[in-house]
């Protein structure tokens, strides 16, 4: 029997090497359910090719040019996240690849979770924003969370070499991004075009932005405390420029186990669909010899004032991950579209973390309200104190 999957967020560059690993092995896997924003164009070429039961996309426009893309082809079409829960959990799929950008992933994801899926998860700001419901509704459902993000999942690899009580702290690894080495002074004027030039990973532009800035980071900081039930005080953050170990774990005898890989998601997406098995790779072979030398070296703080900023999220608790998120999807577009600066990024972040007091997450309503409160006052920021008209 094949097993079944639905890609949330199919068209990006998660979904679309996930697709790629599914075609490397024919006959394994059955595509029942795609989900995507708005780019109909790919969505339709995707549904030709591998013919879902069901898709859904982000809202009616799009939902009816796909129509009209697809005439004559027996699929059904819903509409906005609603819509994509239903193809999470209403297609027969036994994996759900969650790797819509930003909290838009939140509801389908926590939908399948709580189904029951496997969840393959991409999308680390559905995890930051509603980290304990979505850890409840995995547990409540008999879901398994298999981490794609390729530091949660070098992670996943090195556990299975000892028990969690073992464990003394992770090491995220970082590749620093295109601006590792710059002071502050130097990063106020660089360009969202340098921003997406990342040296070494392939990605979409708003995690590429995040990598810049080291919010990526961060939000993997708190990824983690949920993923692998760990304080904040026991993640820690190293910056490796070659991106070949992908993470590690420092176990309680001073023991370090580390995985190391080419740069391609691919590999770790396959794991996700694959573990406890491990099958013949999708993703490039690569040759340590070739590499010559790793390095390693801590973070700079001051430069990249992101990556505390999550710290202090977790350790506050409640929504203020959830609000360091959202403000953080808001600067971000704000940065693309060139109407605030780099290192406004931080400041939007920081400011919106102050203006409200911390509150409890006790429901989906909860988080929410914590992101839509966050979004009018991120924007309010950078109305009242940013934009240079
Ligand atoms: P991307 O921008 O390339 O793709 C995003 C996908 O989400 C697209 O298919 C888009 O259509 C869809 N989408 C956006 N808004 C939507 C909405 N409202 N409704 C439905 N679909 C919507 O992004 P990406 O780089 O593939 O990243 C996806 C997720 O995976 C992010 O959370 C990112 O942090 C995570 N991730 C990505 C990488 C990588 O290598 N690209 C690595 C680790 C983690
Ligand atoms: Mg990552």
């Amino acid at each position: 029997m094949p097993q079944r999957v639905v890609i949330l967020g199919s068209t990006g560059s998660i979904g679309r090497q996930t697709l790629e690993v599914i075609e490397h092995h024919p006959g394994r896997f059955e595509v029942v359910g795609l989900v995507a924003g708005r780019r109909v164009d790919r969505l339709a070429e995707q549904v030709r090719r591998h013919r879902p039961r069901a898709v859904a996309v982000a809202d009616a426009a799009a939902a009816a040019e796909l129509r009209r893309e697809l005439v004559g082809h027996p699929v059904e079409v819903r509409v906005g996240a609603q819509g994509a829960a239903e193809v999470a959990v209403g297609t027969g799929a036994d994996v759900c690849v969650a790797a819509i950008v930003g909290a838009a992933g939140l509801l389908p994801t926590l939908a399948a979770a709580g189904a029951g899926l496997r969840v393959a998860l991409a999308n680390k700001e559905a995890l930051v924003a509603a980290g304990e419901l979505m850890v409840r509704a995995a547990r409540d459902g008999g879901a398994r969370l298999l981490p794609v993000d390729s530091e949660h999942n070098a992670i996943h690899q090195c556990l299975r070499a000892g028990e969690p009580r073992e464990v003394r702290r992770l090491v995220l690894t970082a590749s620093g991004g295109p601006f590792r080495g710059r002071t502050r002074a130097q990063l106020e004027r660089v360009t969202s075009a340098e921003a997406l030039n990342h040296p070494t990973w392939s990605m979409g532009p708003k995690i590429t932005v995040d990598s810049a800035t080291l919010m990526n980071k961060g939000l993997e900081v708190i990824e983690a405390h949920w993923l692998f039930d760990l304080p904040g005080s026991a993640i820690d953050v190293l910056i490796h420029p070659q991106s070949t170990v992908h993470s590690m774990v420092e176990f309680r005898d001073g023991s370090f186990l580390a995985q190391l890989g080419s740069a391609d998601m691919r590999h770790p997406i396959q794991y996700a669909l694959t573990w406890p098995e491990r099958w013949d790779g999708a993703s490039r072979r690569f040759d340590l010899a070739s590499l010559g030398s790793l390095t390693f070296e801590p973070p700079d703080r001051q430069a990249f004032p992101c990556l505390d900023l999550a710290y202090q999220a977790l350790a506050a608790g409640g929504d203020a991950p959830a609000r360091l998120n959202a403000a953080n999807e808001v600067a971000v577009a704000a940065f693309l579209e060139g109407r605030v600066g780099f290192l406004d990024v931080p400041r939007i972040v920081a400011a919106v973390l102050e203006a409200a007091p911390v509150r409890p997450v006790g429901e989906l309503a909860d988080v929410l309200e914590a992101d839509r409160a966050a979004r009018v006052a991120a924007r309010d920021v950078i109305e009242r104190e940013l934009s240079h008209p």
